[in-house]
Parts: C-alpha cells; sequence; structure tokens
C-alpha cells in the first residue's frame, strides 16, 4: 500500500481505500489536516511522480516539514477554509526529489464527523508542466525571445532561479550538455569556481527583493572542462506579493571579445619584439611598486640596463640580428629574475627591472641589488648564437633603490638611467649604484648646457692648436682643439661640453665656428712663409657631418677665408661613420676632389670590420690614445698599436699616434713603423700665437 496510517488516530479505513482508488485516476496528492494544521493522512497515486511517504508527514506540523515561508502560506490557507468553510487556493513551487516544481493547492472543509473534528482536505497538483507553458508563451512575445530561439544567445528558464528548466540549443552547445543534462542542472554547477562567490552574491540579493536582477560577466565550465567567459543578464519576474514568479538568464559568449581585448592589451602593454612588458605597462607597474613601497616599508629596486654598443652591432650586422640580439637578451633577462619581478623593454636596447621588497634596511637591499646585478652582467655576456653567428655583448646597469618615501617614479628612473651611465663612464660591462653626487653632476650639465648657448653668442670659445710632428720633431701641422673660457667656471673641457652639445645640437653652431676659425688661421699662415706649410686637423662631430649640406657649408668656408682646401684635414671617428655608408662616402669623395684631406680618430676603439674601412677614402689612420698609453706596459696594446700601423700601411694610409707623453712611448711607436706623432711630449694645444714650430 502506498499509504500508512498514523497510530492514535481514529480513521476510516474504507473511506480512504475509496479516496486512494480515486486517487489512481488523477494526479493530485491528498493531505488532510487538522485545526492545528497537523497532518492527519497524507495519499498519492502510485503513477505520482512526487510521490509522498505518509509516514513522513502523519503527526507532524506544517512547520515542522516546510520552510517557514512556505508553511505560513499554507497554514494561511487551512485557517482561511476553517473560518469561512469555503474551499480555497493556492499556487506555490517546492524543491522536490525531481527538482523544482510547481504545485496549485486546493481546500475543502471536511464534515466534523470524519474525523471526529474540524478537518480540511487539501489536493496538490503539480502545475509545471502549464506554468512552463505559460510562461514561455508570455515569453514569446517579447523581443528577446526570438533572439532566444534563434540562438544566437544562450538561454535559460528557471523558477526561482536554481535550476534550469527549459534551456536553447544555443546554450547546450556552448556548454557541450545536451538539453536532458542541462534540464535540473543549477548555473552554480557549470560557473567557475573564481566567480562563484561574486555570483552568489548577486543572486542573494535578487532573492532578497532587491532587485529583478544583474548582468555581469564570468566563466563558465564546459563538460569538457574548457572555460568560457560570458556575459550573463538575469531576470526575474515576481508575482504581485512580491515572490518570484521565474527567472530567465540570457547567456552571451564572449570569448571572441575577451580575445580582442586580449589582443589590444598585448599592443597596448607589452613590446611586439620582445614580448616583454612595454614602458607603459611599466610605467604603471612602478608607480605600484613606489606606493606598495610606501605602504609596507620594504625596500625595492629599479635597475635601468642598458647594451654596450649596440647601436654599432645594428648598424653593421643589420637591424634582423639587432632584433634576434634584443630578444635573447629579453629573454635572458626574464630568466634571471624571480617571478614578482618585473623586466620591461624601455625602448631600443634598454631594458629594465623592478624589483620589489629586497631587504628591510637598505645595506641587505644593496647586498642583494649587488648579487642580481652581477648575475645579471654575466648572463648577458655570454655568447649569442644569432642565425649561426656568435656574438658577444656587455651590459651597463644602473641601480636606484626606493624605500617607501613618496617618490616619482619618472624621478627614480631619471636616477637609474644616470647610474648606468656612470657604469658606461666606469667602462662599461658593469653596474653601478646612484648616489647624491652623480645628481650634482647631472645637474651641473643642465646648467652647463643651458650656459653653452650663452658661450656661443658671447664669444667665450677659444681655438686651441696642439702640434703634430714627424721623426724628426718638425712640427707638420695642428690639431685644432676647442676651449671653452667660461666667466666663472674657468676652463670647462671640451670632453665636458662636447658632448652635451652634441645632444642639444648646439654642436651645428659650435662647429661651425671651430672649422671657420681653423680655415682662417690657415689663411693668417699662408701669408707667413714658415707656417704656410701646416696642416690643421678639425674634429667633425656625428651631427655636423650627417647635416644633408654639410659639403656645401665646407665648401663656403673655404671660399670665404681663403684657405687652401689641401691643408685642411677632417677628423671623423670610426662610430659616426657606421651609419649610411653611401652617403658618408659621397661627401668625402665630394670633399677629397678639392684636396680636403680625412683621418679616422680614436682608431681601434670602435667595431668597423676592415673590409667596410677599405670602402671609404681616408688618408689616415690616428692611433687612439688609449693604446699608447700603455703601450710599454700592455703587451695586447702594444700588439694593437703593431697592428694598426701594419693595417695602415697595407691600406696605403698615413699613420699618426696621439697622445704620446713620453719618449719611450715615441721610440716603441717608431720601432713599429709610426713617424708621426701628437701628443704633451712634443706639445700642449695652445693659442696659434704661441705655437712652436720645432719640438724636438
Ligand atoms: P680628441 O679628438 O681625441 O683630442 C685629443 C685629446 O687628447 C685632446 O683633449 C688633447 O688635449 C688630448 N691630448 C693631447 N695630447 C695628449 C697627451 O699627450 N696626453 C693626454 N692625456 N692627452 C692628450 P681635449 O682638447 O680635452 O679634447 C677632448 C675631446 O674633445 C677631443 O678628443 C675631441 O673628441 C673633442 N673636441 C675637442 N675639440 C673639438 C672640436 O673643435 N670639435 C669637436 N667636434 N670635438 C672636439
Ligand atoms: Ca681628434
Ligand atoms: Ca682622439
Amino acid at each position: 500500500m502506498p499509504y500508512e496510517l498514523s497510530q492514535g488516530v481514529d480513521l476510516l479505513n474504507e473511506t480512504e481505500t475509496f479516496l486512494q482508488t480515486l486517487l489512481e485516476t488523477i494526479p493530485d496528492i491528498l493531505f488532510v489536516f487538522d485545526e492545528e494544521c497537523r497532518y492527519l493522512c497524507v495519499l498519492s497515486s502510485e503513477h505520482n511522480i512526487n510521490q509522498m511517504k505518509a509516514s513522513h508527514f502523519v503527526g507532524n506540523r506544517i512547520h515542522d516539514l516546510w520552510p517557514k515561508e512556505l508553511a505560513d502560506r499554507f497554514y494561511h490557507i487551512i485557517q482561511e477554509t476553517l473560518r469561512t468553510d469555503q474551499p480555497q487556493s493556492l499556487e506555490y513551487e517546492r524543491d522536490t526529489a525531481v527538482g523544482l516544481r510547481w504545485f496549485e493547492g486546493r481546500t475543502q472543509p471536511l464534515p466534523q464527523s470524519l474525523y471526529g473534528r474540524k478537518a480540511v482536505v487539501f489536493l496538490a497538483r503539480d502545475i509545471t508542466e502549464r506554468k512552463l507553458a505559460e510562461i514561455a508563451r508570455t515569453k514569446s512575445e517579447s523581443q528577446l525571445n526570438s533572439l532566444y530561439e534563434l540562438g544566437i544567445v544562450g538561454f535559460a528558464f528557471s523558477l526561482t532561479g536554481k535550476q534550469w528548466i527549459r534551456v536553447n540549443s544555443y546554450l547546450c552547445n556552448l556548454l557541450e550538455f545536451s538539453e536532458a543534462e542541462l534540464l535540473g542542472m543549477t548555473w552554480a554547477e557549470f560557473t567557475h569556481l573564481d566567480d562563484l562567490k561574486n555570483n552568489i552574491f548577486e543572486y542573494e540579493q535578487m532573492l532578497a527583493n532587491a532587485n529583478n536582477g544583474y548582468t555581469l560577466e564570468k566563466r563558465y565550465i564546459s563538460k569538457s572542462g574548457k572555460e568560457i567567459p560570458v556575459r550573463v543578464v538575469v531576470r526575474c519576474a515576481r508575482h504581485q506579493d512580491g515572490t518570484i514568479d521565474y527567472v530567465t538568464t540570457m547567456v552571451e559568449d564572449i570569448s571572441e571579445r575577451r580575445k580582442n581585448e586580449a589582443e589590444i592589451r598585448q599592443l597596448a602593454f607589452y613590446d611586439s619584439l620582445t614580448g616583454l612588458p612595454n614602458r607603459r605597462h611599466f610605467n604603471n607597474r612602478l608607480q605600484q611598486a613606489l606606493s606598495a613601497s610606501a605602504l609596507h616599508k620594504k625596500i625595492g629596486a629599479l635597475f635601468f640596463i642598458d647594451l654596450d654598443n649596440f647601436k654599432n652591432l645594428n648598424d653593421t650586422l643589420g637591424h634582423e640580428k639587432g632584433d634576434g640580439l634584443l630578444t635573447l637578451v629579453a629573454s635572458r633577462l626574464s630568466g634571471c629574475l624571480s617571478k614578482g619581478d618585473m623586466v620591461a623593454r624601455q625602448g631600443g636596447d634598454e631594458f629594465v627591472v623592478i624589483l620589489e621588497e629586497i631587504g628591510n634596511n637598505t645595506r641587505e637591499a644593496m647586498a642583494q641589488c649587488q648579487r642580481i646585478g652581477e648575475r645579471l652582467l654575466d648572463v648577458l655576456c655570454q655568447p649569442y648564437f644569432i642565425d649561426g653567428f656568435e656574438h658577444n655583448t656587455t651590459a651597463s646597469i644602473g641601480i636606484t633603490l626606493f624605500d617607501g618615501h613618496p617618490e616619482k617614479s619618472d624621478e627614480l628612473l631619471k636616477r637609474a638611467d644616470i647610474a648606468m651611465y656612470q657604469a658606461k663612464a666606469a667602462g662599461r660591462n658593469a653596474f653601478c649604484f646612484f648616489d647624491k653626487e652623480m645628481q650634482n653632476k647631472v645637474s651641473h650639465r643642465a646648467a652647463l648646457s643651458a650656459d653653452l648657448l650663452v658661450g656661443i653668442r658671447e664669444e667665450q670659445f677659444r681655438l686651441f692648436y696642439q702640434p703634430q710632428v714627424e721623426h724628426s720633431g718638425r712640427v707638420i701641422g695642428v690639431e685644432a682643439l676647442i676651449r671653452w673660457q667660461h666667466p666663472d667656471r674657468g676652463m670647462v673641457s671640451p670632453a665636458e661640453f662636447i658632448p652635451m652639445a652634441e645632444e642639444s645640437g648646439a654642436i651645428l653652431t659650435l662647429g661651425h665656428w671651430v672649422l671657420k676659425t681653423a680655415c682662417q688661421q690657415l689663411a693668417i699662415w699662408a701669408t707667413k712663409p714658415e707656417y704656410a706649410h701646416l696642416t690643421i686637423a678639425v674634429n667633425v662631430s656625428a651631427r655636423q657631418f650627417y647635416q644633408s649640406d654639410f659639403v656645401e657649408k665646407v665648401l663656403l668656408v673655404l671660399e670665404e677665408t681663403g684657405a687652401d682646401p689641401r691643408l685642411l684635414k677632417l677628423e671623423l671617428t670610426e662610430s659616426m661613420l657606421l651609419q649610411d655608408v653611401e652617403d658618408i662616402i659621397t661627401k668625402m669623395t665630394l670633399l677629397k676632389r678639392i684636396g680636403v684631406g680625412f683621418s679616422l680618430d680614436d682608431f681601434g676603439t670602435g667595431y668597423s670590420s676592415l673590409s667596410y674601412l677599405k670602402r671609404l677614402p681616408l688618408d689616415q689612420l690616428k692611433i687612439d690614445q688609449s693604446f699608447v698609453r700603455d703601450l710599454l706596459t700592455d703587451a695586447n696594446d702594444d700588439a694593437i698599436a703593431r697592428t694598426i700601423v701594419a693595417l695602415a700601411e697595407s691600406m696605403g694610409l698615413a699613420v699618426i699616434a696621439e697622445g704620446v707623453e713620453t719618449q719611450e712611448q715615441r721610440d716603441c711607436l717608431a720601432g713599429h713603423g709610426c713617424y708621426t706623432y701628437q701628443g704633451y711630449l712634443f706639445g700642449r694645444p695652445v693659442p696659434a700665437d704661441e705655437l712652436k714650430l720645432s719640438c724636438s
């Protein structure tokens, strides 16, 4: 029997048997309640999917078995039936063993004679199907529905928002579940765990009657475990009393959009060549790191890394190889750092690294930076293999610490940059910590840079001449070297202000002044027989030489001053000859045609290949003073000097050694076959009228 009788309750067996027979033909469930809303009897058909076990109910009160809200509603309708002695009805939904269902409840007062006291019969009918049809009908009128039906977006119906009881094919395809599988599942089952908390909050807000739905972006997990970013729009319809009638969920697959967003993010925040974070990304991150350091009172560090002589390599070997090198450098840098660190490409061959929380005090932090700096230098100087060729390079690194004081990120970057230049100045392949003194030097440079323009205007520059002698000691020419007689600072070295002038562009005015002054000097000497043979070597800076009208400018100066072009020699440096070879050759050839000579300054310190040099119409190589300095003590420098002499000879070029300070150096050079010299041994740079013609 599908029903049981409770002990102690006087029941009419026959009546119930009769009712049971009746029930087999209708889908309803029958309950009988007493005045206190206690279950007296429960009957349901064998076919009823909601079949009830009577023992579970009989003897219990409504409030013992149902959630308060539902129990209140039952209680209310039973009391109303008793009070009015009239049938009543209500609709309600509840969780059942087969999911959420809708019911219609109808009551009827029972004659007191039946149970010996007042009682109410309650017939519950499962109306889920009808309800769904109703919902579907109302919805089919809505515009959105056509989208759902077309399957352009995912669509699901649920009652009170839990299990889905209707889904469209789009959603099935998206989640890889069949319709049958999806029905009865709850959205929480395929929402990504990390998104669930957020979603439950929104959902509960809706249940709490705070709103009629929500929109959010989250991830679903498909049957096969695929993560699918989706946008869900959840809307609920409410009964008049505010309880939820039904919930619709619209699901939009936003994978494509996310992919586009990711692409845009990649383009906006990552460097396309190396895949490293770019300058913009880095700036954001540095700002964050600074705030975090201020908050947690932890020390962090910023590294500024610049490859040594990258430009030369790039120019001589081509940009493709240069790019290859940068990519390798990027991956080596990333490989060296721990997870929380960031390495970014600042542009060109410059990289930056942010280290966070590297110590509680400066000493600790510096020790840590030292270790990392050493490791980076070591890793970066290992040979690189690009397209089967081996390349070697080194890097210079500037390091600055940040320690919780509010700092501006660009100020910090400037410091690391300054320290990096210091590392370069210290001979490259080195790292250097920023300190205050560096800062002062930089400020000094900035002030000087401003003074430069005033200096040009107020004619504070002088041209000095340093003798160049032949074997016998006879002066055959001079090198023109600029001097700045600064009103407050005294004599400022060109080594200090020439690079600044290069940077600011003032070198163009300055260089032109030097050329003109030197040519005027040639013209003056031309009138004095004992000086008439002297050549003047003029240093030409890269920027000056690259001007498109450089040749015209020189020709014009020669014409204006009347100087003999054959006595003018232009000194170029190796590094400036690496850019546009054809243009360089054209310019040199044009000037050579009227007799202007060319000397290659600082030879040996650059990277030029021999085959490349051979193409340039040079007249002379100038052995750099750094080799001359240690000629007698450093076998390597001695070998270099000897090789340069041999090289010049084989290429049919003259050779001169600069920076000759001692007789021993001179003799050594002579031994190698170099017979022309310049240096303190023979004379310092002096004003033209102090120049002596014999220096033996
Ligand atoms: P540089 O062209 O290599 O000039 C040689 C430098 O070595 C000069 O320094 C010279 O005074 C110095 N020198 C000469 N003999 C000796 C020696 O025996 N021992 C030592 N230790 N040094 C010696 P200075 O005049 O200070 O010039 C430095 C640099 O400034 C020059 O190097 C050149 O690159 C640049 N410069 C000077 N004048 C001009 C100019 O008119 N135009 C351009 N563009 N650059 C200039
Ligand atoms: Ca020079
Ligand atoms: Ca030189």
